[in-house]
This record gives C-alpha cells, structure tokens and sequence, in this order.
C-alpha cells in the first residue's frame, strides 16, 4: 500500500478530531440549545401525545457527509425532545420522575470527552477508586458494615436487581436440578423488575412466593415466616427475600427491620429494593422510615431517582463484596496484566459489564460541587410536596384517596355520585394529557383504576402541585357538570 493512501485516510479520518477550539465550534451551539431549553421548561408541557402531534416527519438517515448543527438541533428537538413525556420538567410527577441535574450533564462530558477506561483497577486505579468511594458512600448511607460492603454502578435497578439474583444464587451453590424447589419471598407490589431478575438468573422455575400484605400494601412478616416454615418443611429451598423500600405503584414501605431479622433467622438472602425510596435516608424521615435497611444482604438503589441524575445511573449495594465477586469474576488471558491483586476491587468483577461509560463522575462532581444539603433539602421538599397534594386534592369534591403517602407517592380516584368510577377517572386522565401541562399516570389496585402520583423531579416545586392541583378542580368539575 503507497503510503499516499493513507496519507489520504489520515485526512478523512482526522475529521474525527474535532476538538472545541476548532472552528465551527459546536460547544456553543450546544450549550446555547441546552441553556434555552431549560429556561424554556416553566412554558412548556410536560407531555405530549403521539396523537397530538400530526406533523412529525421522522429521523433521516445517515449519509457520507456530515450535516450542519444547526439543523441536526433543530430534528433533535422536534422529533426527539417533544414527543412523549418531558423527562426534564418539573411538571412531570408520574412514573418515577427523573430529573438529569446539569452538573451531571456537564460531568458526563468530562467522562466521555476524557474517555477514562473503568472497568479495571490497573487500566484507572483513580477512576476505580472514585467509583469505589461513592459506593462506599452509599454503602453508609444505608448502614450497611464499613469493612465488608461494597458493590458496583450500575444503568439502574433492573440491572442491580439482576446481579443480586445473581450473587444469591451462587452463593447458595444450588445448580439447575434445584431450582424448581427454590423459593423466592416478595409481594405483589413489588417492582416487576424482581420477576425479570429472576427469570435473566435463569431460576423461571422457581417457586415464586407473593407474601400478603397490609391494608397499606406492606409486606406482612409473621405471613411471611409462615411461608418460609412451611416451604421448608415441604423440601423447599428459599434462596432469596425481595422487601421494597418505596413500591412504584403506592409507595409503601415493607417493615424492613422485622423482615431482616427473618431473613437472618433462616439465613436467606435478603434484598432491600430501595430503587425509588433508597436517597430518601439523606433525611431525617427517611432514615427513621427505612430503619432495617442496614440489614440487608443487598441493596438495589437508583441515583436517577433519588439523586436526580441522568437516566443510567443505579447501583448494587451488598454487605459483603467478596460475595458479588465470587459470582463475577472471571480470568481471561488477554486480561492477564490487570490480574494483579493490588489495589482495590474492579467494577468488572463484580459486574456482568465490562466496559462500560464512567458513570461514577456524573455523581462524584455534582455531590463534591454542590454539597449534600440541596440534595437533602430537595428529598425533603419532595416528601412535603407530596404530603401537601395528597391533603389538598382530597378537597376537591368527589376525589378519593388511597392511603397517605409513606415517601413521595399516592393515589387517587374520582367517584362523582352514580357515575362509574373506573370510567370519570380515565376520562380525568385523559384529559390531564390533552392538557399537557403536568404529567401523572396511572395504576390498577384491585381492580380499580387510579392516578398515580410520585414527585421525585428536582424542578418539582409548590407551583407544580398547585398547578396540578387547578388543572384536576377544574377538569373534575367540568366532568361533573356534563352529565
Ligand atoms: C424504578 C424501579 C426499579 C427499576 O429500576 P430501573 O432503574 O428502571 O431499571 C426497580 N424497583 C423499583 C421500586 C423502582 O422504582
């Protein structure tokens, strides 16, 4: 090959090398968009049906050449940011809300433009040691020991649920001929992500055992150690205990304390799902409302919920770290420098990723940056919220609520007099979404269909709920008058 061909390559290829003091700088271009569109948020809906938007014409290909920025911004916005829900709005209080705080943002930059390689302690002793400290940092936040915790970043909670299954079911040395007699222990509340654990483990044949709960949608212990006496006796095999920290549909917190202490008693593995409820122990509320957590043998917690991080951003907490490395580790040849056993613990070994995006900066920077307090005060502020909607929509006439809320979310129904309630209350719904303005959504409890409402959003504030609060007096009462 002459080396005039790759003179040519080179060319092209340094088209790749576009760096911000290079013209056209597209960081301006970028930041000015992204500035615009949060300044832009108070105005705009939170959400927009598909059916609402008529004129959307679709992504374009890819092509040899590159494009403009300009007009690719101006798709992006189109096609992309304003269909659906707005994941940034403080308007948004369905679901789980995220948030995506702008420091993050700005950190992920750092990560991807540095491109830091985090899977091994030998390839980036600091960037493992960074992630380790937040882990370590959430370890004690949720109480779990000083000497033996440990975990791994993970996208979110599904992902972190996984690798728990994972780490029981090795810890346990059941093989495939057990695991139709294993038994699994959680309610019916529990996130469905708990069922996929199971089922990606492998264990679809295990016995899944729903405990009963409360009228508030806990779990009840002593139901549960009957289930777990009873499978014993029967030759069952109980591999794991899933309590929630916060269920996604009410938001209920198992007891947590007595849970642990029968998981202890017949020492099974027991997981604290605290995805959505997990940073509420940055309070004074939430510590007292999660107390027992600090028992588990595993921890499934979301910084893109509670910590208000970019969506990607969860991790596994586990009591004692060797565990999840005896179920991840593996040798390979080609990785034979980094086998060492200095250092710390590599992400890698304790996850079923190797490479992966360093997502530790995302919440290093913004906790060093801003401080824990605003992250404090927001998860106050959401608890309050919370409490203030639920006291102020039951006024509202024909409203019914569940129970109140334990941390951030509840439901509710409309009952106008002779009318079906599961029917007036989608109709609500519905026209919540035409509106647009705020987001909720909804949930089917025993047959009936609510409104759900969670706020978890960081830009979620008195003037939404009082926004909220409008929009449902106003919609109720136009329902009820057009009978
Ligand atoms: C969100 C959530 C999950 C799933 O986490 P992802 O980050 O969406 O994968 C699991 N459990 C609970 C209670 C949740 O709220």
């Amino acid at each position: 090959m002459s080396t005039n061909r790759l003179k040519e390559l080179e060319q092209q290829a340094r088209l790749l090398e576009m760096a911000p003091s290079k013209e056209p700088s597209i960081v301006d271009d970028i930041v000015e968009f992204t500035d615009q569109w949060i300044q832009s948020l108070p105005k705009e809906k939170s959400f927009y049906r598909d059916e609402d938007l008529k004129n959307l014409k679709g992504l374009k290909g890819f092509s040899e050449e590159g494009e403009g920025l300009a007009a690719l911004l101006s798709e992006f916005n189109e096609e992309v940011l304003v269909p659906g829900i707005n994941g940034g709005s403080g308007g948004h209080m369905g679901y789980i809300p995220g948030g995506g705080i702008y420091a993050s943002a700005l950190s992920d930059y750092l990560a991807a433009a540095t491109n830091k390689y985090v899977g091994v302690y030998y390839a980036a002793p600091g960037a493992v040691k960074l992630e380790n400290q937040l882990i370590k940092w959430m370890c004690n936040l949720v109480g779990l020991p000083e000497s033996t915790s440990g975990g791994n970043l993970t996208s979110g909670g599904s992902m972190a649920s996984l690798i728990a299954m994972v780490a029981a079911r090795e810890l346990s040395r059941v093989k495939a001929k057990d695991f139709e007699r294993c038994a699994i222990y959680y309610t019916q509340h529990a996130h469905h992500s708990s069922t996929k654990a199971i089922i990606n483990a492998g264990l679809k044949e295990a016995k899944i055992r729903h405990v009963p709960m409360d009228e508030k949608f806990r779990m009840k212990p002593l139901e549960l150690q009957k289930m777990i006496e009873e499978d014993k006796e029967r030759g069952l095999i109980p591999l794991m205990i899933m309590a929630s920290a916060g269920t996604t549909d009410v938001g209920a917190v198992d007891p947590l304390d007595a849970i642990g202490e029968i998981a202890n008693a017949h020492n099974i593995w027991y997981n604290v799902d605290a995805a959505y409820g997990g940073f509420f122990t940055l309070t004074e509320y939430g510590k007292k409302k999660l107390k027992g957590i600090e028992k588990a043998d595993s921890v499934v917690i979301d910084s893109h919920k509670g910590l208000f991080l970019p969506f990607g951003s969860g991790a596994i907490l586990v009591r004692d770290q060797k565990q999840l490395y005896n179920s991840q580790h593996l040798p390979a040849n080609y990785m034979q420098d980094t086998m060492s056993n200095q250092g710390e613990l590599s992400p890698a070994d304790l996850s079923p990723e190797l490479t992966k995006h360093f997502r530790g900066v995302r919440m290093w920077l913004p906790l060093r940056l801003l401080g824990i307090k605003p992250f404090r005060a927001a998860l106050e502020e959401k608890l309050e919220l919370a409490r203030y909607f639920y006291q102020e929509v039951q006024k509202i006439p024909a409203i019914k609520v569940g129970p109140d809320p334990e941390l951030s979310v509840f439901y509710f129904h409309f009952q106008p007099d002779g009318r079906d309630a599961n029917l007036v209350t989608k109709q609500l719904l519905d026209e919540i979404h035409k509106d647009g303005r705020v987001f909720l959504s909804s949930t089917t409890i025993e047959g009936t269909f609510y409104i759900r409402v969670a706020i978890l959003c960081f830009r979620t504030h008195l003037e939404h709920v009082q926004l909220a609060l409008d929009i449902i007096r106003e919609i109720t009462s136009r329902i009820t008058k057009s009978r």
